[in-house]
């Protein structure tokens, strides 16, 4: 494990595999989108893609990863944010539900929603909860009040030591976002979703965001408002990292959006 020091791009880092517990009540599909989700987010670091920012200490995320749990459960509560702490979820260092709106949009799992106070994929770090509540206001320009995530945290595996922080996934500092659900208009009963799978129409390799960008084929409305939407978030550095179906195969259909404490890198891919 290369010692961490801030300022220093980190060429490969590698954080320790990541296990599922297989909850009785999850669907076995939702099983398989987080395990697909998994296995790529375990592949997206370390192969030269991240850019060291100038102003790296200036933007949020950078702030937000830094805090330590009561600062930032106090700068939620600050902001109004309606959350409850959780008991134990190993590997998070501030663990939250979040059972409104952050900012005036929904972040939620598909599972029933009287099934979502103990559902583990639910639960966030406050840290990526105050990333969230900046996102919103991107999501709300796009008239996005509900999206929905594979996951937040994923527990780790039984052999995780107390008191041991993770990143990522285990550590619930990440979303998988597979659908925005646009506002519904009066008399409107059906929400439209915006869908990664089936609206990004991206390409493998090129950047999705930035002068080197390859455009959606097909540019459709569908498409260019997702890339939009990671692309403001990636410009603001709301999230240390952004990846999406350009990234690899495994990303088809979800945005990867996390905060990493301890970098002064961004990551879009
Ligand atoms: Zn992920």
């Amino acid at each position: 494990m290369p010692v961490r020091r801030r300022g220093q791009i980190l060429a490969a880092v590698r954080l320790p595999e990541i296990q599922i517990h297989r909850r009785r009540f999850l669907p076995g599909l939702l099983v398989l989108a987080v395990l697909f989700a998994l296995a790529s987010d375990a592949s997206a670091r370390g192969q030269g893609h991240t850019r060291v920012h100038p102003d790296w200490k200036k933007h949020p995320v950078t702030r937000y990863a830094a805090l330590s749990a009561p600062d930032c459960l106090a700068e939620l509560g600050r902001r109004k944010i309606p959350f409850t702490t959780v008991q134990s979820a190993p590997g998070v260092l501030a663990p939250v539900r979040l059972p409104e709106d952050v900012g005036g949009v929904v972040y939620r799992t598909a599972i029933a929603k009287h099934l979502r106070g103990t559902n583990p994929y639910d639960v966030f770090d406050c840290r990526l909860a105050l990333a969230l509540h900046d996102f919103s206001n991107v999501l709300r320009a796009h008239d996005i009040d509900e999206v929905l995530i594979f996951s937040a945290w994923r527990p780790p595996g039984k052999q995780w030591d107390d008191g041991k922080l993770g990143h990522r996934h285990p550590g619930a500092l990440a979303i998988d976002a597979y659908r925005f659900g646009k506002k519904l208009a009066d008399g409107q009963t059906e929400r439209t979703w915006l869908e990664v799978e089936k609206d990004f129409h991206g390409t493998i390799g090129p950047l999705p965001c930035g002068s080197g960008a390859a455009p959606p084929s097909p540019s459709t409305p569908e498409a260019r408002e997702l890339r939009s939407i990671a692309c403001e978030a990636a410009d603001q550095h709301f999230f240390t990292s952004i990846l999406t179906p350009n990234y690899n195969r495994a990303h088809f259909n979800h945005f990867h959006l996390e905060v990493t404490p301890e970098v002064s890198w961004f990551l879009v891919r």
